[in-house]
This record gives structure tokens, sequence and C-alpha cells, in this order.
């Protein structure tokens, strides 16, 4: 698909296509760590969210600043800091979410010069009767702080047409994320990364109306694909996956990926902004009701109870764990939600990786292996 093409290319050097971005229309590019970064008052201050990952290059600078045993999502977004290969942001968003994204925040502030630095301290517990008037107060200062730095006013009238732009994206990817599970064979699981990873770099008006081209040319196909070779239905579940190549290593073994409750998957796009409501308080809103990540509380048992129900909704025959290797949230949460899972009959795999996958050949064996138990 055209669409998805355009996409892979920007994917290729998402820092090239930023400062192109930049080059063309003098636009302030703001670097985030997390999805709790709000990027709709982002984009309503006029500048574009990026959210920062490391270009895998090897880590050598960031060793003086970080323990090896942080992850590797925070040691490589340093490493490209501290290279100088951010030098074209003009700022980043630190959300309040685990140790390491809050320690990054300070490394950042002392060691990295040049763009602005903010950080929105969003509470952790999202169910009690304060979080809601925290959190407008919150992103109410970081409306405030942001427009400071940008020199800009951030007027209610940008905000309700930032959120009805991410309204449109999000109700995009959800539809995707539909067809691809009641018929994986209309998007492959590398194309549908694709999209979800584009949302995070590209300009966001070209990128709602790509995926308004995408939903309708799957929609068409949806009706009259040739179903596939049966295959195990696999549902990923975990932190960040910022590795295309799993789909394709999963889809070898004999698998389909047709799910995910991932912090770069569904969690990153669920729900919409009610567009009647003030548009802070509305922004707020939908971080408290959205699905809660590990980082953040809701409740003893939301995390385990939102994932059965969604492994049932999408028919998954199991689940394979994607953990980043020191990512404590993650790993903290794992035992309690395997054994949720096997109390619904449902098996997993647990698998833990560093910025890089382990060998093709030794994956797709534990893949095999797993589909043959399943
Ligand atoms: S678990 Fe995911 S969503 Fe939560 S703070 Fe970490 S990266 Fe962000
Ligand atoms: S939630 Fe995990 S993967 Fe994300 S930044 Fe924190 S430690 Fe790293």
């Amino acid at each position: 698909m055209k669409q998805i093409e355009e996409m892979d290319q920007i994917l290729k050097d998402p820092a090239g296509y930023c400062q192109r971005l930049k080059a063309a229309d003098s636009r302030k590019i703001v670097g985030t760590l997390c999805s709790y970064a709000p990027e709709e008052i982002i984009v309503a201050a006029g500048a574009h969210p990026l959210r920062l990952f490391g270009s895998g290059e090897k880590i050598r600078l960031a060793e003086a600043h970080l323990q090896t045993y942080c992850c590797s999502l925070v040691r490589g977004a340093l490493e490209d800091a501290l290279a100088g290969r951010l030098a074209f942001l003009d700022g980043v968003v630190f959300p309040h979410t685990c140790d390491s994204i809050q320690r990054l925040s300070d490394i950042w502030r002392l060691n990295i010069p040049g763009a602005f630095h903010l950080d929105a301290v969003l509470p952790v517990r999202l169910d009690s009767p304060g979080s809601q008037r925290y959190f407008i107060d919150v992103l109410n200062r970081f409306r405030k702080e942001l427009g400071e730095k940008l020199g800009v006013t951030i007027t209610d009238a940008a905000l309700q047409d930032a959120i009805g732009l991410y309204n449109r994206i999000r109700a995009a990817l959800t539809r995707i994320d539909v067809l691809r599970a009641e018929a994986p064979e209309i998007l492959s699981g590398g194309d549908y990364y694709t999209l979800v990873r584009a949302a995070m770099v590209m300009d966001r008006p070209r990128l709602a109306d790509l995926l308004e081209e995408i939903v309708a040319e799957l929609e068409k196909s949806a009706g009259v694909a040739a179903p596939g070779p049966a295959k195990k239905r696999l549902f990923l579940a975990g932190g960040i996956c910022n590795h295309p190549d799993i789909y394709g290593i999963v889809a070898e073994a004999g698998g389909v990926v047709i799910g995910d409750d991932l912090c770069t998957g569904s969690r990153s796009f669920g729900g919409q902004i009610d567009r009647a409501a003030e548009p802070i308080a509305a922004i707020a809103e939908r971080y408290r009701e959205r699905i809660v990540c590990p980082a953040k509380h809701r409740g003893l048992t939301t995390r385990a109870d939102h994932l059965v129900r969604l492994v049932r909704e999408k028919r998954a025959d199991g689940v394979i764990f994607f953990l980043l290797k020191f990512c404590d949230p993650h790993a903290f949460d794992y035992p309690y939600l395997k054994e949720a899972l096997a109390e619904a009959k449902i098996p997993s795999l647990l698998l833990e990786v560093e910025d890089r996958l382990p060998a093709d050949g030794q994956l797709r064996t534990r893949f095999e292996a797993f589909i043959e138990m399943i």
C-alpha cells in the first residue's frame, strides 16, 4: 500500500524527517518519552511531537551517567542526546512515570544543553477522587509552561483542533486493530507496527489522512481477501516493542499476531477525548480512563482483568509477554499477569529482550515450541 510505503520511508530516518519538517515551516520539534506526554497540547502550541526511542547505536557516553541495569530505551535516548544526534530538538517533555524516566529527566536537565526541558508530574494513582483535579492542574501548568517556552499562547480553539485531530488518529488505529484481529491476512504484523510507530513520528495531520485512507482500503479487502492458512492466534503483552522483526519470526514459526497490550501498541492509542468538554479537563479524563500501565495505579486487578478480557475478545490462543530487560514496572507486573492468564487457562510465554532481538533461529525455535504446545 502506497500509504504504508510513505510511512516506511519516514521511519528509516525519523530524525532526518523531523529536521526537514523544521526546515520547511520553522516548526518546533519536541521530543517525548512516553505516551503519557500530552501530545494534544504540544500540537496545539504549533509544535511537532517526536517520540524518542534511541537509534540503536552502541551505548558509550550514556554509561557515564546511567547504570547498566537501566532499560535500553532510556540508555538509547540519552546516548543519542549526548552524542548530539538530537541537537535538532527544541525541547523535551518528561512525563512523570517510571523511575527510569524520572531519573533520565534529571540527568538530561544537567547534561544536555540547548533544548528546553519540561516535566509533567502526573499523578500516579488515577482512580482517587482527587486525581482528576490534580491531573487538570498539572496539565494547565504544562500548557502555560510550554506556551512560555515556545513563545505562543495555547488557545482553547487550538486545543479543540488538536483534540479533533488526535481523535481521528486514534479512531483509525483502533479500527485497524479490530480489522487485523478479524482478518489477519489483510495486514502483516510488520505493516501494523509501521502504522503505530509512524503515529509517533509523522506530521499528525498527514498521518490522520493516511490512516483514514488505509482504513478504507482495509475495509474493502476485509470483505474479499481469501483467509490465509490456519495459524495460531497470538497476542503480545508488555512494554515497549521497537522490534518489527518479531512479527515475521512469529509468522515463520506458524503463528500470527492478532492483538496487543503494549506501550507502543493499543495502549498508546486507546480512548477518545470528549470534544464537548473543557479541553484540558477532557484530555485529563482520557488519561484517567484509558487502560493503565504498570507505572500508574488504577485498582489492584485492573490490568489483569483488561488483559484476560482482551485476549478472549480477540480469540487469541496464547500470549507472548514481550519485556525489555531491566524494565522494572513490567517485570514486577509479570508474575501476577501470568497467574491471571493461567487461571483463565490461557498459555503464555515470556520473552525478555534488550535493544536487539536474540538471533532469528533461536527465537523461531522458542515460538515454534510454544505454538506446538498450545
Ligand atoms: S510502562 Fe509504558 S506507558 Fe507506562 S510509563 Fe513506561 S513506557 Fe510509559
Ligand atoms: S517503563 Fe520500562 S521500558 Fe519504559 S522507560 Fe520505564 S523502565 Fe524503560
